[in-house]
């Protein structure tokens, strides 16, 4: 190939899903990140040199190679190094003839048998990054962190047109091309839209500051679509070939392992790490297998076609692969990593309420299997983590959310959007009704932020980070809240 005259390296670096001996390695060359085929020629591979050191100025390589980025692949790579020590730091580039990367920083994950004496995990969970709603400030600040590991949970993109000002972004300089004013609906659509996020500065620092493990929710594909069924009923081929270019496109950006890759409208996405003794993250994939959503979705009263038993959010297998997880898990804080609501929300403190049909609340015999599975394992410490809603929560899982009384079975954290619904408010419309209506919900905040996780041996502690805004650049970021629940006695209580 004749020597690139631009540089690829546009889109940055990511790492993601680190076990205790390798972690993923991604970037993708883009000289033109605004073009179908990045720049690049349309067949065959770009070779791409990598580094990984033990140290952030290269002096102790650790290793070095070539890789290949396949056109096929839109030109990303996904290296997947093994033979690495556990539980340490490394930093990472890549090098196509006189251009170099950003460099990257991660962390291998601790040795299975590591012990929780004296262990801590430090862990971001961020979601929901509409582009056109807002600045992604708050992945600034994440990027300052120190973390261990981040969570995804979905919500990467959005599907919907987005105009030449970038909507709330207000690019009146430099306006967006006018390719990104329609709707996703095939792959270079998808491809295209990855590449404007990634563009983004601060989505860039946060992905080159930690390894992410990685979910999606609906908009990376549809909204609120359920299996291979689309919002609107698409017919079901038209929509599993959106699904298929979605998917494809999603693990392309990705920091995923070939284990992933898609085939067609299909890609097997849930998956299980180990942390050590301290913690398992099962990280789940509740939009592929779920049933169509009752009663038309929607927030409406729960009755026999929510409630049906054969319904699922998960898909046979996925349950049975959890409740499986469950029964040998050994981990002290056993973490579930997935996209929608888990806790139930009633929207009014009367004895009947209308419920989320697109959240578990939709789902509750599914919900009722997962918790069943937990207790009868004997699980120790049940954490769900939870987006898409685009505020913050701290929620109890109850036995009987009724009963305030009944059994604590482990505790949900919902953490905020980054930038999805412009700056919110600290108190939305519903913020008292919600609270009043929910006594299991400990808190809730309606602006943008990430959350913070702190896992030790004693507790789980959770910091709410929330900015003023993200209409404009630049907001601070606080804690706005900070709960605990101890290790063993599931409750979340302010700290
Ligand atoms: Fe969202
Ligand atoms: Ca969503």
């Amino acid at each position: 190939m004749t020597p690139l005259t631009e540089n690829p390296f546009t889109l940055g670096v990511a790492s993601g899903d680190p076990l205790p001996d390798s972690v993923v390695l991604w970037t993708r060359l883009a000289p033109r990140p605004y073009e179908p085929g990045n720049g690049l020629p349309a067949d065959g591979a770009v070779d791409v040199q990598w580094e990984l050191s033990r140290d952030a100025s290269f002096r102790q390589l650790e290793r070095t190679g070539t890789v290949p980025a396949p056109a096929v692949d839109n030109h990303t790579v996904h290296l997947d190094p093994s033979g690495l020590e556990p539980g340490r730091d490394y930093w990472y580039r890549f090098r196509v003839g006189r251009w170099i990367s950003p460099i990257g920083h991660t962390r291998t994950a601790p040795a299975a048998d590591h012990a929780v004496t004296g262990a801590r995990a430090r862990l971001g969970l961020v979601s929901c990054m509409q582009y056109d709603e807002g600045y992604y400030t708050a992945l600034a600040h994440l990027a300052r962190e120190d973390l261990d590991a981040v969570f995804f949970v979905g919500d990467y993109i959005y599907e919907n047109a987005i105009n030449a000002q970038a909507g709330a972004r207000n690019y009146t300089a430099t306006p967006l091309p006018a390719f990104f004013d329609h709707w996703t609906w095939n792959l270079t659509d998808y491809r295209l839209r990855y590449a404007l996020g990634k563009s983004d500065p601060d989505l860039q620092a946060a992905h080159a500051a930690h390894p992410w493990y990685v979910t999606w929710d609906d908009h990376e594909v549809e909204n609120n679509y359920a299996g291979d069924i689309s919002q609107h009923d698409d017919p079901v081929d038209v929509f599993r070939a959106r699904r298929a270019a979605a998917y494809r496109a999603y693990w392309e950006n990705m920091p995923l392992r070939e284990a992933q890759r898609p085939s067609g409208p299909d890609m097997p996405l849930y998956r299980r790490f180990s942390y050590g003794r301290l913690a398992r993250f099962d990280i789940l994939d509740t939009r592929q297998y779920r049933s169509d959503q009752a009663y038309g979705d929607g927030w409406k009263y729960p009755g026999p076609e929510s409630e049906d038993p054969d319904r699922t959010l998960t898909g046979e297998a996925q349950e049975r692969w959890l409740v499986d997880g469950f029964r040998d898990s050994t981990a002290l804080w056993n973490v579930v990593v997935q996209q929608v609501a888990f806790c139930r929300r009633k929207n009014t403190t009367a004895d009947r309420s209308r419920l989320s049909m697109d959240a578990w609340d939709g789902y509750p015999a599914s919900r009722e299997r997962v918790l069943a599975g937990a207790d009868g394992a004997g699980l120790a410490n049940l954490v769900v983590l939870s987006g898409d809603v685009h505020v913050h929560y701290a929620m109890d899982i109850k036995e009987d959310f009724d009963d305030p009384d009944s059994r604590t079975l482990g505790v949900e954290v919902v953490g905020t959007s980054v930038s999805s619904g412009f700056d919110g408010e600290e108190r939305p419309d519903d913020w008292n009704l919600m609270l009043a209506a929910n006594p299991h919900m400990k808190y809730y905040d309606g602006r943008r932020g990430y959350v913070v996780l702190t896992l030790d041996e004693t507790r789980l502690q959770a910091d709410f980070r929330t900015l003023s805004g993200v209409v404009t650049p630049g907001a601070p970021v606080t804690t706005s809240a900070r709960f605990v629940s101890e290790a063993g006695a599931p409750g979340f209580s302010p700290a």
